[in-house]
């Protein structure tokens, strides 16, 4: 099965690509989590992307697609994948139709997570992440434990805020979505493959409605 989230930054592609990653069994893929590990350990695609993430602008498109060419190479990719933050403008939805055709691969859907602008506002500068492996948590729905223990990885870590959540940085990452991946809808749309999900929805709604879209596309496997 071949996925891709497209949505506003918040808008919940990776909660819900984390999900159907673990049922269906096959990767999550992230450039922005690729981009943060580059940048975290200083290499040098790490030292080029980091002014860009921090400002909340894209990183040029031939290294984002030169990184998922070699992502979907990796065994665990083979039996399908889900894409989260990946294309984001139409050069790499484009160049990635050319990649996926060489290959011999399909997108089965494109999932778009609609939710407002100012909920977006809301979520993403409530959000804290864990510092060790990077959990998502949300001050409003989801805060981060008083023991400053870690849910998810069991350590006893920080939770921060990313420096693109700060208010600013988003508004500009929302325009840039406007700007640049919002025309991807059209896009994929002529594909026949867009489903709209609203994603103002709690969690475990939108799940549901992502599995009644995606199970069928499983079956056909
Ligand atoms: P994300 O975690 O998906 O919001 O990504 C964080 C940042 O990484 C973005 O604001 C961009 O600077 C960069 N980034 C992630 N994915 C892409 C992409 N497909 N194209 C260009 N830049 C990206």
């Amino acid at each position: 099965m071949e996925l891709i989230f497209i949505g506003y930054p918040g808008s919940g592609k990776g909660t819900q690509a984390s999900y159907l990653a673990e049922k269906y069994g096959i990767p999550q893929i992230s450039t922005g989590d690729i981009l943060r590990k580059a940048v975290a350990e200083q290499t040098p695609l790490g030292i080029e992307a980091k002014k860009a993430i921090d400002t909340g602008e894209l990183v040029p498109d031939n290294v984002v697609i030169g990184m998922i060419e070699e992502r979907l190479k990796e065994k665990d990719a083979q039996a399908g994948f889900i894409l989260d933050g990946f294309p984001r403008t139409i050069k790499q939805a484009q160049e990635f139709d050319r990649i996926l055709y060489k290959i011999g691969r399909y997108i089965g859907a494109v999932l778009s997570l609609e939710v407002s602008k100012r909920r977006i506002l809301k979520r993403l500068t409530s959000r804290r992440v864990c510092s060790d492996c990077n959990h998502v948590y949300n001050l409003i729905y989801d805060p981060p434990p008083d023991s400053g223990v870690c849910v998810s990885c069991k350590k006893a870590v920080t939770f921060f805020q990313r420096k693109d959540d700060s208010e600013s940085t988003v508004k500009h990452r929302m325009d840039v979505y406007e700007e640049l991946t919002r025309p991807l809808k059209e896009y994929y749309d002529g594909q026949g493959k867009l489903c709209e999900v609203d994603g103002s929805l709690n969690i475990d709604k939108v799940r549901e409605k992502i599995i009644a879209i995606t199970s069928p596309l499983g079956k056909r496997l």
